[in-house]
C-alpha cells in the first residue's frame, strides 16, 4: 500500500509483452482453455497464455505480469480439481510446450517439466530404466507432480515422486533462474518440491531412475469387509512380499460396498512363486484375479478407463475430488464413518473409488509433505466420477468434502492437497504445521510480490 505522500509506481498497464522465443496468445480461444481444469468447477479466465519457446521465455513474463500487478501461474496438463493452476486475468503458461526428454545417463535423465510422464518412461523403457516411482495416472507433467508431491503404488519403498529429484531448474517470483537440489539452494529445492507451485516454476527436472522390470504379476483380491482388507493391507505391508499393494473400495451397482487389493510383484526372467505370495491372506478365493502384464502395460493400466470416460463424456464433467491421509491407528473408525456418510450413486457414481492404499511413511521424505503421525498411513480419496456435469451437484460434494476433511483432520489426518474445496489461509498454515514456516521464508525470498500460483489462496 503507498503511503501518504509517497509516489507509487504507475502500473505498466499498457506495455506490451517483451519479445519471445515462442508466443503469447490472447485470442478468446486460448484463453479459455486456459480456464479449465480436470475439476471443471472452478473457472478464472486469463488475460494471456504464454507458450513458452524456452525458461528464458518465462522468467521474462513473470516480470512483465510483475510489472503490471498481475499473478502467474505455470499449467501442466490441468489435471488439477479447483483451479489451482488458473488465473484470473492474470497470465498463465503452458509448460506442455517444453517437453524435451534428455539422454538417459545411467541412473537418471534430465526431462522438461513439460514432458509428461508416459512419455517419460517410454524414453527410460527403451535403456531398460524406470522412474522408482510413477502416479497411478501417467499423463500427468513432471512439474506439475513435483509440486503436488506424487503418490504412487511404490511410495512405500521409494517415496513420492518429488523424493526421486534430483535437481531442478526453476524460475522463481522474482524472474530469477537457478538451480537447486538438496546441497545447492537447499531451501528453493525443499520449497519446490511438494510446494504447489509457490515460489517457482520447475523448467526441468533431472530424475533419479532405477533398473525397470519387464513384467508385473498382478493379484486382484477381494474381502468381504473393512476389517479383513486392512488385516492383509498390514500384513503386506509389513513383510514386503509384493512391491505394489493398493486398495480400493468401490460400490457396485447391487448395492453396499467391495474391499479390493491390487498387490503386484515385479519380475523379469521366470514368474515369481504365486502359492509364497499369498500365503496366509484372507481373501475371498473364488473371487481372487490373477494375470501377468508387460511392466508399461501395469503403469499404464488408467488408460483404458480414460477411454470409456472420454466416451461416455464423464471425463469432461465435474470432478470434486477428495484426497487425504489417514494414519493405521484410526482408519476403520475414520473410514467407516465416511462410508456411512457416502451416497454411491450420487457422491461416488459407477466408475469412481474411493482410494485406501497403505504407504509406509519412512519412505516419504519431502518436507512439504504433510503426513499423519503414525508409521503407516493410507493414502484415502474419494474419486469421484459423477454421473452429471450439475454445478449444483459438483458444489454439493465440494461442500461435503471440506466436512469429511473436517472430520479426518479431527482423527489426525492430513490432506494432500489435490482436493476440490477452498481452504483460508489460517486453514493452509494449519495444515502445513511446523513446515509452514520453512514455505512462508521461502515465499518471502523466491516470491516476495505473491506473483505466482494464487489458484491455492495460500499467501
Ligand atoms: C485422472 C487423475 C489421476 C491422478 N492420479 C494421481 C496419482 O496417482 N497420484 C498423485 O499424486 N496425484 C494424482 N493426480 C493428481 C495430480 O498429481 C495433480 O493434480 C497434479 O498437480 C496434476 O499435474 P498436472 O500436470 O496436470 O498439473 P496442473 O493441473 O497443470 O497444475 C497443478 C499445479 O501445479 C502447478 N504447476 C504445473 N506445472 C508446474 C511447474 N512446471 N512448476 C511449478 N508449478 C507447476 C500449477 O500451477 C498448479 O498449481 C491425478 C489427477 C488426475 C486428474
Amino acid at each position: 500500500m503507498a503511503t501518504r505522500g509517497a509516489i507509487a509506481a504507475k502500473p505498466k498497464e499498457d506495455e506490451p509483452p517483451p519479445p519471445l522465443d515462442g508466443e503469447f496468445k490472447t485470442d478468446r480461444a486460448a484463453r479459455d482453455a486456459a480456464a479449465e481444469d480436470f475439476g471443471h468447477i472452478v473457472h478464472n479466465r486469463p488475460e494471456g497464455v504464454l507458450i513458452p519457446g524456452s525458461d528464458n521465455d518465462i522468467a521474462a513474463i513473470i516480470n512483465w505480469a510483475k510489472d503490471r500487478g498481475r499473478k502467474f501461474a505455470p499449467q501442466g496438463q490441468s489435471h488439477s480439481v479447483f483451479g489451482r493452476s488458473e488465473v484470473e486475468n492474470g497470465v498463465v503458461a503452458d509448460i506442455s510446450a517444453l517437453n524435451t526428454i534428455g539422454a538417459i545417463d545411467g541412473d537418471r535423465v534430465v526431462v522438461d517439466a513439460g514432458a509428461k510422464w508416459s512419455d517419460v518412461l517410454r524414453a527410460t523403457l527403451a535403456q531398460g530404466k524406470t522412474p522408482p516411482v510413477l502416479t497411478d495416472y501417467i499423463e500427468l507433467s513432471v512439474g506439475g507432480t513435483i509440486v503436488a508431491g506424487g503418490v504412487g503404488s511404490t511410495t512405500s519403498t521409494h517415496g513420492v515422486v518429488a523424493d526421486t529429484v534430483i535437481s531442478m531448474d526453476v524460475v522463481t517470483g522474482t524472474g530469477e533462474k537457478l538451480t537447486c537440489s538438496s546441497s545447492s539452494n537447499a531451501d528453493l529445492f525443499n520449497a519446490m518440491r511438494a510446494g504447489l507451485g509457490q515460489v517457482g516454476v520447475i523448467t526441468r527436472a533431472t530424475i533419479k531412475l532405477i533398473d525397470a522390470p519387464e513384467s508385473a504379476r498382478r493379484f486382484q483380491l477381494t474381502y468381504p469387509d473393512l476389517a479383513t482388507m486392512l488385516k492383509d493391507q498390514r500384513l503386506l505391508s509389513g513383510d514386503n512380499r509384493f512391491d505394489v499393494v493398493q486398495g480400493a473400495i468401490v460400490a457396485p451397482p447391487s448395492g453396499g460396498f467391495a474391499f479390493r487389493i491390487d498387490a503386484v510383484k515385479y519380475f523379469t526372467g521366470s514368474p515369481p512363486d504365486d502359492a509364497a505370495l499369498v500365503a496366509g491372506l484372507s481373501d475371498i478365493p473364488d473371487a481372487r484375479r490373477v494375470s501377468t502384464l508387460a511392466y508399461f502395460d501395469y503403469l499404464n493400466r488408467l488408460a483404458a478407463l480414460e477411454a470409456l470416460l472420454r466416451g461416455n463424456g464423464q471425463w469432461f464433467f465435474p470432478h470434486p475430488w477428495l484426497t487425504s491421509f489417514v494414519g493405521d491407528s484410526q482408519v476403520e473408525s475414520v473410514v467407516n464413518t465416511e462410508l456411512d456418510n457416502l451416497n454411491p450413486p450420487e457422491d461416488l457414481g459407477q466408475f469412481g473409488q474411493v482410494i485406501l492404499s497403505p504407504i509406509k511413511k519412512s519412505a516419504i521424505k519431502s518436507p512439504l509433505m504433510r503426513l499423519p503421525s503414525d508409521g503407516l498411513c493410507y493414502a484415502f480419496n474419494f474419486v469421484r466420477v459423477p454421473t452429471t456435469d450439475d454445478i449444483a451437484n459438483a458444489n454439493r460434494l465440494v461442500d461435503a468434502n471440506k466436512a469429511a476433511y473436517g472430520r479426518i483432520k479431527g482423527a489426525g489426518g492430513t490432506l494432500y492437497p489435490v482436493h476440490a474445496f477452498p481452504l483460508s489461509g489460517a486453514e493452509w498454515r494449519s495444515h502445513f504445521g511446523s513446515a509452514f514456516g520453512q514455505l512462508d521464508a521461502a515465499k518471502r525470498k523466491f516470491d516476495p510480490n505473491k506473483i505466482l500460483t494464487p489458484g491455492y489462496e495460500i499467501f
